[in-house]
């Protein structure tokens, strides 16, 4: 016996929940396929930033971060469920004459696409944060941006898409997926045959493991990120904090720590990241990584040295070789979509999802996404979509 759907969606991330939400808005009969607990993957290791100022500066990503922002100001009512929204202003702090260069034009460019990013020199970094050591900064850049917290981000969708009609199955690990001609026949998990018109990948880090059931391939990567969260503290911390070498500072080092936090409502630090290369998926945590991440975050804010730990976790996060996600019909295959390597996820999410759920059911699209097509990884065209 098969269970027959619309769409059937492999993932339950924020994009896979997001999807499905909207999927069965749309009146899909739409099932997820989750292997541990909904929202329990790289969804549930991150900092809850609705990141405005970091990503890349085309037409479609600008859309993203100003639209996606908006759609914020009434998510938790339209989803019927609170996941602790709020507007939070980000500090990016700046070391070097050639980053200052940097984000001054990122700002200006920005700001032209109304989203307002100011710099501030060393005197007003130090009026707006003064618990920081700014020793060696030049200053930062600033940007309104937005905080929430991401177990209760990724549950608000669950409840909605089940309350739309979805069928939510977690700790389901698909093992199998078959093929008949150019399409996917059934998709197994559990012991249990699923089939559907459309499956949509959306696998985060583990996307390849899980195109690679299908035969097929795409080079989704992964770098191993370790965080921790600490015990509330009265500090009063206004910001969140990141470093403006992020990306220098990460990339392609066999490993490497870049610090910057937020802020839960009870006062508990959020700080991220070390990060290191492996070829393993895996949720471990090292001495190395969280003790590393624990005396930068004392170098910049000294008085936080008493501050205890509460809990470390490790896990992948995934990246594609251009930085812009996958989105898109996987060449060859006629009803295999996928999804994976966001960048500024949570700002995005909210609009992308939805775009998503209208390429999966061939509705026509608000803009084009051939950008983020995984064709372009193939240099082949998907068939008949
Ligand atoms: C430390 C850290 C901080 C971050 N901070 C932020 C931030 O502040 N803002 C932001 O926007 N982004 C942030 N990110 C990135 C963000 O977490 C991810 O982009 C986002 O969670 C990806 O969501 P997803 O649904 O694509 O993937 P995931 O949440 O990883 O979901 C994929 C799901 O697929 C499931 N799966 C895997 N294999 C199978 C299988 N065989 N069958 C069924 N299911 C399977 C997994 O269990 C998982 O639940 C951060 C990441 C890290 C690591």
């Amino acid at each position: 016996m098969r269970e027959i759907y619309d769409v059937i969606v492999v993932g339950g991330g924020m994009a896979g929940l997001s999807t499905a939400y909207h999927l069965a808005q749309r009146g899909a009969r739409t099932l997820v396929l989750e292997a541990g607990d909904l929202g329990g993957g790289t969804s549930a290791a991150c900092s809850g930033r609705a990141q405005v100022s970091e990503g890349h500066l085309d037409p479609l990503n600008l859309r993203l971060v100003r639209d996606g922002l908006a759609r914020f100001e009434t998510l938790e009512e339209q989803l019927g469920t609170p996941f602790e929204w709020r507007r939070v202003g980000y500090l990016c702090l700046i070391n070097s004459q050639s980053l200052w260069q940097d984000w001054e034009e990122r700002a200006r460019l920005l700001s032209s696409a109304s989203i307002p990013v100011e710099m501030l020199d060393l005197d007003e970094l130090r009026s707006a944060e003064p618990y920081l050591d700014a020793r060696g900064f030049l200053g930062a850049a600033y940007s309104l941006e937005g905080l929430l917290n991401p177990f209760l981000f990724c549950r608000a969708y669950a409840k909605a898409a089940r309350r739309s009609g979805a069928v939510l199955r977690p700790h389901s690990p698909v093992t199998a997926i078959t093929r008949q001609g150019s399409r996917v026949k059934t998709v197994q998990a559990k012991g249990r045959h699923y089939a559907a018109e459309r499956v949509a990948i959306m696998c985060g880090p583990w996307t390849r493991r899980v195109v690679a059931l299908a035969r097929a391939d795409l080079p989704i990567h992964h770098t191993h990120a370790e965080a921790f969260v600490t015990e509330p503290t009265s500090l009063p911390l206004h910001h969140t904090i990141g470093l403006a070498d992020f990306y220098e500072t990460i990339h392609g080092r066999a490993r490497a720590v870049s610090v910057g936090f937020t802020r839960h409502l009870d006062g508990a630090l959020v700080v991220t990241e070390a990060v290191t290369q492996s070829d393993q998926l895996h949720r471990h945590t090292s001495p190395w990584g969280l003790g590393r991440i624990a005396a930068d975050l004392v170098a910049l804010y000294p008085e936080l040295a008493r501050t205890r730990v509460v809990r470390g976790w490790g896990i992948p996060t995934p990246y594609t070789p251009d930085d812009e996600p996958a989105i898109g019909w996987l060449p060859g295959w006629d009803n295999l979509f996928v999804a994976a390597g966001f960048l500024l996820t949570i700002t995005a999410l909210p609009l992308l999802s939805e775009w998503m759920a209208q390429m999966i059911l061939d509705e026509a699209l608000p803009v084009a996404l051939d950008l983020y097509s995984p064709s372009r990884f193939s240099g082949t065209r998907s068939s008949s979509h």
